[in-house]
């Protein structure tokens, strides 16, 4: 099989995708990405913790973000689901852990177009916007694509998406669980400033979150039965935007919509390795987790670090990239930290959908000590920022991104 030849090709021009190929660039190997130029339009937003923005900040792409981007300082958390052990509201300030702000919020369309310029900047990156059909190892990784065209490469970096293609001709399962459960996105503007607050109000049906962007505007994640997010996503704009005013009990005041709308059913998706033959999985064709706690794109980030650390590593030791122990390395590391996340994700959301006294109460309870015992919840602020995201070393030698804007 002939074609181009690179040391590393990323299949996939999502956000981790374009993430990985600039990063991969930037480190000095010659890189191909190849997939479509991301246009997805649901209003989705991410909120991005302080390692994903010291990788944003590695790849020199976030002096151009930070402006599209607002600052998390508070996390409120609303128990609104009716239980009988209803703690009053919580709020966790970043400025208690000695933080400028949790993370930053930023739409996934502006992230992508970003990072889409700037890989087409890029010296010592080729962007083919072909579809990958098929995906064979021998003595290297080759790619097919459906315009004919091949592409060859020491290691193959598959971010095509849950539904990754090379993934499957690679032979890895999947292990995938739905919750019955939808998740309806959009942006609405609003009366009132939000103050850099995101609201998480925790409802029967599932979390129902305002994250601040900039200016008086919020993207909301309304978890919800698949049946609600379907008439939210029919409805006219005036009528969302008073369901919504009404579901945040007019906190933001007067709303208006001001994004486009998506929905997307909430399930988890796990693999059943993350590395074959001169391939690693990234992004969302390794892992997919519900919407909440902001962990997916985040993970994706992580994962990418992780792969930058491994490339440069086998590369100073001049041991080819594609190697088996590099991959297992890769493999160990994130699988690790993803199945964590994965399992508190889970159950914070089996706790809200459970209607069990005793899981209510628990729920409650814990809710009500976070609020009036400040060392425990800064305790608990510390560790959701620690251990999803961490990817020590990937950062040339900076404080971590919560701390600073610029
Ligand atoms: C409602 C909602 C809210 C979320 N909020 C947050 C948040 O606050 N924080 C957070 O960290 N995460 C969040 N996430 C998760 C985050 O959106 C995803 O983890 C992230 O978008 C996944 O990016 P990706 O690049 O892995 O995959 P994708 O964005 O799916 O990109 C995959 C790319 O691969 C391409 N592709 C597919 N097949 C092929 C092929 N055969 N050949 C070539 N290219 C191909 C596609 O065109 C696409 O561009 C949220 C998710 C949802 C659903």
């Amino acid at each position: 099989m002939t074609g181009d030849r690179f040391e590393v090709a990323v299949v996939g021009a999502g956000p981790v995708g374009l993430a990985a190929a600039l990063a991969f660039a930037q480190a000095g190997l010659a890189t191909c990405l190849v997939g479509p130029e991301p246009e997805r339009r649901d209003g989705r937003t991410a909120a991005l913790l302080g390692p994903s923005v010291d990788l944003l900040r590695d790849i020199e792409i976030w002096p151009a973000l930070a402006e599209a981007s607002g600052p998390l300082r508070v996390l409120r958390i609303v128990d609104d689901t009716g239980s009988l052990f209803r703690p009053p509201p919580v709020s966790f300030r970043a400025d208690e852990i000695g933080l400028e702000a949790f993370g930053w919020n930023v739409e996934n369309a502006r992230l992508a177009g970003i990072l889409a310029d700037a890989a087409r900047a890029q010296s010592g990156l080729t962007w083919s916007t072909a579809l990958v059909g098929g995906f064979e190892t021998d003595d290297l990784a080759h790619l097919s694509c459906l315009d004919g065209s091949r592409i060859a490469a020491s290691l193959v970096v598959a971010a095509d998406g849950r539904h990754s293609r090379v993934r499957e001709a690679a032979g890895i399962t999947t292990s995938e669980r739905s919750y019955r459960q939808s998740a309806f996105t959009t942006i609405l503007r609003h009366e009132r400033p939000h103050g850099d607050a995101s609201t998480e109000f925790h409802t029967g049906s599932g979390p129902f979150t305002l994250v601040p962007l900039p200016g008086r505007r919020s993207s909301l994640v309304w978890v919800t039965l698949p049946r609600h997010a379907e008439r939210l996503m029919g409805a006219s704009d005036a009528d969302l935007a008073f369901a919504v005013e009404a579901a945040a009990a007019s906190l933001l005041g007067t709303m208006t919509v001001a994004g486009p709308r998506g929905t997307v059913p909430l399930s988890t998706m796990s693999v059943s390795g993350y590395v074959g033959p001169r391939l690693a999985l990234a992004g969302e064709a390794a892992h997919v987790l519900p919407p909440i706690g902001a962990q997916g794109l985040n993970l994706g980030l992580a994962d990418v670090a992780a792969l930058v650390r491994m490339l440069t590593a086998s590369r100073a030791e001049g041991i080819d990239v594609g190697a088996e122990a590099g991959l297992a390395r890769y493999a160990r590391e994130r699988q690790n930290d993803v199945r964590l996340r994965s399992v508190a994700v889970d159950g914070l959301n089996r706790s809200l959908l459970a209607g069990f006294a005793p899981i209510d109460a628990a729920r409650g309870i814990g809710l009500g000590l976070l609020g009036g015992i400040g060392p425990l919840r800064r305790a608990v602020m510390r560790a959701g920022l620690a251990g999803g995201v961490s990817h020590p070393g990937v950062s040339r030698g900076r404080a971590s991104a919560g701390s600073s804007r610029s």
